[in-house]
């Protein structure tokens, strides 16, 4: 039986990997310090023989015993304004996050995914973003904490590969969504859905021509899943290609919701991108996958999970940091 370690296990991507890994009959030794993550998300774990966890920061030093064969690390703020209000811990996660990972997975010859993003393009003067551009990144601007935290990991994960002959794996993630995201993490999809579910209006940063692409987070997983299983150390996009504006989707959202609040307009946040979409070219060939999700049916599962929260779960709408 094999034997993962996952960090940032009780966020939103942890813990949805936790699932698809105990699935998969693995033994899974979930870590968090819980500063953005919930147990909520992985309370149903805590009776399982196969699944253990561990309250800690993994900026600190790490020690796990037994033997590891693989580590995920999923520990970091993942949202623009977690990462702004919380802008050490992201660029330590990051950088002495890794870096003690890493020298966890040499001792136990374990192999090594980090999670990456696709924050590594900054706003991109090319469109669709492949592996092979390397971004426009400002590294002084409110999201350079993460950028830069996120383009050091790749950098000194590649460098235990090619150095320690370390067994690693990049994933660069593109924006993604599903049940278990923070309403209030400030990200589009809850800010919108939370927004309809109170009867408030749908706040649009800018004039709402910037585009994204959105993943179902499934679909995600599978990527993830076959990555981790491959032979393949280069970075790899995984995203879902369908792309629309900001507007469109506050559209989408009114029309799932029934809502009849309008949108309103604020401030574009500084560095925001203008645009975003993967090229999964590589995942496709590489990995032969490609998103099974279309945003119709995704929206609609993760509309029903936000619905299904407590009404105090609704109001409790304030940033946590506040
Ligand atoms: N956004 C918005 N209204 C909100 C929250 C976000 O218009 O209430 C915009 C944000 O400015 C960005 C896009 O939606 O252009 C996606 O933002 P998110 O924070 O989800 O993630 P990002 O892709 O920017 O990391």
């Amino acid at each position: 039986m094999k034997r993962i370690l996952i960090t940032g296990a009780a966020g939103f991507l942890g813990s949805h990997l936790c699932d698809r890994f105990i699935k998969e009959g693995f033994k899974v030794v979930g870590m968090d310090n819980l500063i953005t993550g919930d147990l909520k998300n992985i309370e149903h774990l805590f009776k399982l023989e196969n699944f253990e966890f561990y309250n800690h920061d993994v900026s600190k030093f790490v020690h796990v015993p037994g033997d590891l064969d693989y580590i995920l690390h999923f520990a970091s703020p993942a949202s623009p304004i977690d990462y702004l209000k919380i802008p050490i811990q992201t660029l330590k996660v990051g950088s002495l996050g890794t870096h003690n990972l890493l020298g966890l997975a040499k001792a136990k010859k374990a192999c090594m995914l980090i999670a990456s993003t696709s924050e590594v393009y900054g706003d991109p003067n090319v469109h669709p973003q492949p592996e092979t551009y390397w971004g426009n990144v400002n590294p002084v601007g409110p999201r350079g904490v993460y950028d830069e935290a996120k383009r050091f990991q790749e950098a000194i994960t590649m460098a235990y590969h090619t150095f320690h002959g370390l067994d690693t794996k990049i994933v660069r993630i593109f924006n993604t969504y599903g049940p278990r995201m923070r309403l209030n993490d400030g990200r589009v999809l809850p800010a919108f859905i939370g927004q309809a579910l109170r009867g408030e209006d749908l706040t649009i940063f800018g004039d709402g021509s910037q585009t994204r692409s959105f993943c179902y987070v499934d679909d995600l997983v599978e990527g993830i899943y076959r990555l981790l299983l491959s032979d393949y150390h280069q970075p790899v996009n995984i995203g879902n290609p369908s792309e629309i504006t900001i507007s469109q989707f506050a559209e989408e959202i009114i029309k799932l919701t029934g809502t009849n609040q309008k949108v309103i307009y604020k401030d574009l946040p500084v560095d925001d991108p203008k645009q975003r979409q993967p090229d999964i070219t590589r995942a496709r060939e590489i990995l032969n996958w490609e998103p099974k999700v279309s945003r119709e049916e995704g929206l609609k599962i993760t509309y029903d999970y936000f619905r299904s929260l407590s009404q105090e779960e609704l109001y409790k709408s304030k940033h946590r940091f506040e």
